[in-house]
This record gives structure tokens, sequence and C-alpha cells, in this order.
């Protein structure tokens, strides 16, 4: 069995006594051994501050954008590699996989473009300049720059690729070199990266590190210049915010937590119209990619009362044809948990939310199909229903991070589908299906402010969309409230997090220069 190794301080190094098993979630067999016992993270996080920092700051935003684009080359060189990798240690199909890898590649390539168009600079203006007195001469301007500390990424289980690539790619093209720590359970294809990446010196020295095992006192060891982004679960989240390191030197956190997305069939939609088929089509994906195991999936199911009991025939026909089982073996169309302890939670979760409602399916006695008897961390597709007006206040505050979704039944309109949605209290993404622009109108008005993206289902982009459950680099990603708080990508919005906004108050020929 191998032992992944951390790469910290310019080298590769194991951690010490006891490790972690990492193990193929379908079979239980063992693939490797990770932990970060008796690693100086201190030294690592000083390391990556001290060489990363000024070998990234010395390169323009395009030189970075180079790196990213190199970045993306050699995981496309070894794409097929790393989706054997996420099938064997995530339990992913294949095509959770690509989903998975092909996210990855895809946002160094977007942030590798928008380097590019940076240009030779190394200060970022932002907005116009202003006339400060009574002539131009004085004169303002706000202008970003890279901080001058280490930018600390604590990733989830479930996207091991994209989650390390989609932050990562963020950070150094603004300038911040990275620690970046995934989730152990499923650490195998972020430490196959980061190896991929040294071997083919893709980074400056000390630009990126990578700590594998658990965090241990990392966050202990922040400062006043560093950031903190960490995706996982809430309790961790408010964990974090809370250390004395964090709130003694301000350092900026940003949270992608829980989050009970939520999707809306207008009352217009007929059934077998194409809005409504993309409707089915994205709940179905949802509930079935990854096993569920998406922060971003659909886990309220709002319906007009009187096309609930079609959708909820429809889901459970299509439903019952997923062949549950080992993702390596041929025709299985869900994997997996990643881990007994999701399971364990998942498993706990239904039934919570089954007191709420009825199952309408989903059963305790699933075959997989494919992995060794009683061996694997499955849990077969569940459906819920609540009744018209139910509070059911478990569906509305229990994310189950599996393949679970609840139907919502609503009579009132726009006004009542709003207020069942926000009960879920800030999520990453609600999504709206509809080709009436009055009702979708309403909708966006109401929901928005809970969320930080809206996805707008209707027929008209039915043949081009990717669903609500994608995260593109181009639009931010992140949530109010029950969702963390946080905000990452949105093309270059997502910069402005590694970097201090300076207002700059001076001789505007003198800040001219400056900025270029
Ligand atoms: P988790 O248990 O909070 O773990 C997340 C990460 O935090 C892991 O790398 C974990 O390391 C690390 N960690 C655990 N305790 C820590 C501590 N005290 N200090 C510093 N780091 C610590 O969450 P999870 O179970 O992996 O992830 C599932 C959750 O993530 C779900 O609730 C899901 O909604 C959420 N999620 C959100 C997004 C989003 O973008 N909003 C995306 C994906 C997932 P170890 O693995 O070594 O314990």
């Amino acid at each position: 069995m191998i032992t992944l190794r951390s790469y910290v301080g310019g080298e590769w190094v194991e951690g010490q006594g006891t490790l972690e098993t990492l193990v193929n979630p379908a079979t239980e067999e063992p693939l490797a051994r990770a932990g970060s016992a008796g690693l100086d993270r201190a030294a690592a996080l000083d390391h990556t501050r001290r060489v990363g920092g000024p070998a990234l700051r010395a390169l323009t935003f395009a030189e970075r954008g180079a790196c990213l684009k190199a970045a993306c080359d050699v995981l496309q060189a070894k794409r097929e590699e790393l989706i054997d990798l996420a099938v064997a240690n995530g339990g992913n199909t294949r095509g959770d996989a690509k989903f998975d890898i092909d996210g990855a590649t895809f946002t160094l390539a977007s942030y590798a473009t928008l380097g590019q168009s940076l240009g030779a600079r190394r200060v970022l203006v932002d907005g116009e300049g202003v006339q400060l007195g009574r002539t131009p001469r004085f004169h303002g301007q706000h202008v970003l720059v890279p901080r001058h500390g280490v930018a600390v990424h604590v990733n989830a289980f479930n996207f091991p690729a994209w989650g390390l690539a989609e932050k990562a790619a963020v950070a150094l093209l603004a300038g911040l070199p990275v620690l970046t720590k995934p989730a152990t359970s499923s650490a195998m294809v972020a430490a196959r990266m980061i190896e991929l990446w040294v071997e083919q010196h893709i980074f400056p020295t000390g630009a990126l590190a990578l700590l594998l095992g658990g965090a241990g006192d990392l966050l202990r060891h922040v400062g006043p210049q560093d950031v903190v982004a960490f995706t996982g679960s809430s309790d961790t989240g408010q964990l974090i915010r809370a250390l004395p390191e964090v709130v003694r030197h301000s350092v900026r956190v940003n949270v992608e937590a829980d989050s009970l997305n939520a999707a809306v069939l207008g009352p217009d939609v007929e059934p077998g119209s194409d809005t409504w088929d993309m409707f089915v089509r994205d709940v179905l994906r949802d509930m079935t990619q990854k096993a569920g195991q998406k922060c971003t999936a659909i886990r309220r199911v709002l319906a007009p009362a009187p096309l609930a009991e079609r959708l909820r025939d429809e889901l459970v026909e299509r439903l019952a044809a997923i062949v549950v089982g080992n993702p390596a073996h041929e025709g299985v169309r869900m994997g997996p948990l990643a881990t007994a302890q999701q399971r364990d939670d998942v498993r706990a979760g239904i039934d919570q939310l089954a007191r709420d409602g009825r199952l309408v399916h989903g059963s305790a006695s699933l075959a997989p199909v494919g992995a060794p008897a009683g061996k694997g961390f499955f849990v077969g597709p569940v459906l819920i229903e609540v009744e018209p007006g139910a509070a059911a206040p478990s569906v509305h505050a229990r994310e189950v991070f599996g393949p679970v979704a609840t139907i919502v039944p609503y009579t009132a309109g726009a006004a009542e589908a709003i207020e069942i949605v926000a009960r879920g209290q800030g999520g990453l993404v609600s999504s709206l299906y509809s080709d009436d622009s009055e009702f979708v109108s309403e909708l966006v008005l109401g929901l928005a402010p809970y969320h930080g993206r809206l996805f707008l289902g209707s027929a008209r982009i039915a043949e081009q969309s990717p669903g609500p459950g994608t995260v593109l680099p181009q639009l931010v990603h992140g949530g109010p409230g029950r969702a963390g708080g946080g905000e990452e990508l949105g093309g270059l919005r997502g910069l402005h997090f590694y970097m201090q906004r300076t207002a700059l108050e001076g001789a505007r020929p003198v800040i001219d220069k400056i900025v270029g």
C-alpha cells in the first residue's frame, strides 16, 4: 500500500505515527495511507509565505495565467489516470469522475485566459478614479494588490480535483501562494495532481504546498496577511471562524458550507413539455450524480400541488431504473458514498426527513451490483414527499448529503414558493423552471437575497444548460446564511478575496504611473 506524502517546505514529507487508511468506498479495499502527525505546519506556512509569495508576486498576471494554462495541460494529459483514481478512491462513476476532473481543468483554463487578458500588470485597478480637489491634479484611485501572506485552502471530500483547482487557480492568479489541504478520505486525486505539477515545475518554488492528513494545529499559525478558504460542513466552518488566531489577526475567512438547494416548478409548466423534461432531468441528475454528494444538488423539489403526483410518479419510475453498485462495474449509474461515516449520517438523515412526510422511493434492501457482499458504503436513491402546507421542519433544516430529495407541494403561487424556499435560511443555488416571465421575475426578486446563484430553467436554454448543479468559473459560487456566507469564483471578482483593496490619494500623474 502506498503512503501519500505532503509537499511542504519544497520537499515531500511523510507523516509520522498512526496513518489514516484511504479505501475504495465500493469494496472497502485499502488503497493508501496518509497522515500529518509530526509535520511542522508553522514552518510549512512560513516557507509558502516567504519563498512562494515573492516568487509569485514577481510574475505579471499574464505570466501567472501561463502557469495555470500549463497546470491545465498537465491534468488533461493525465486525465485517464486521474479518472481511474477518482473511481477507485472516490466511489465515482466515470461520469462523476469526469465531472470533477474536467471541472478542474475548465476552471484552470478560464483563469489562465483571464490572466492573459489582464496582461503584463501586477496591480488591479478597481473602478474609476475620482477628482478630489479643485483641479484634476488631486486624484483618488482604488487599487488591488496581492496580500503578503499565504492562502490556506481546506477542501471537502466530494470534489478532490475541482475543489483544489477552483480555489488554487484564483489565489495563484491573484499572486498569493497556496497551502492546500484536501479532505483525507478522498485525497488520492489531489495528491496526484500536486505531484504532477511539482514534477513538471509548473509553479514557482514555494507557491503551492500540500498538506495531507488532518489539519492539526495548521490554522493556529495564520497571520494578518493570510486568508483561509474553507469548504465543508457548517460545524467545521464555525469552528474555523472562531479560532482565536483568526479572530486576533482579522484573518479573512471564506466559508462554503451546507445548502438546502431548491428547484421550483412553475404552475405554467405542462407535463411532457421541454421545460418539464428539463426539470425532471435536472432533479434526477442532482440526486444521482456523485451519489448526491454535491453541495449544489437539489434537495427540495417544489411543485404546484396539482402537478405533484404526476411528478412524483415520473421521478419514482426513473429512479427505479438507476443501477447502484461498484462504479468499476459496467452499467453502474450510481456509486457508493465516500465513507462509512457519510453513509451512517445519510441513513440517519433519511430517517429524520421521513418523519416529516412519506418515503415514496428507496428501500433498505439494496443489492449493489459488482460489490463484494456486505461491503461498500452504499445508499440507494431516496425520494420523500410531504403534504401541502406541512411545516416539515427537518426538510428545511437538515442537509442530507446523499442521493436524497423531498417533494414539497405548494398551493398559493409565487409568494408561498418564496416563503418555503427561504426556510432553508440561505443557499448556494436554487433553480426556477418556468416559461412565464412574470412568475420568474417575482421569484427572482423574492429569492435572490437568499442565494449566491439562481438558475432560470426554461425551454429556451434546455439544449445548452448543464443544470443548476454545475458551478461555473464565470459566476459566483457561495451563498448567505446556512451556505456559509462565502463567495468564490465569479471571474475577476474571485481575485479580490486574495488581494488588498487600497485607496491611493495623491497627484494624478504619480497615480497614473503606478496603475499603468
Ligand atoms: P468537514 O468534515 O467539515 O471536512 C471538510 C474539510 O475540513 C476536510 O478537509 C477536513 O479534513 C477539514 N477539517 C475537519 N476538521 C477540521 C478542523 N478542526 N480544522 C481544520 N480543518 C478541518 O466536511 P465534509 O464532510 O468533508 O464535507 C461535506 C460538507 O461539505 C457538506 O455539508 C457539503 O454541503 C459541504 N460542501 C460545500 C461545498 C460548497 O462549495 N459550499 C462544496 C462541497 C461540500 P479531514 O478530511 O482530514 O478531516
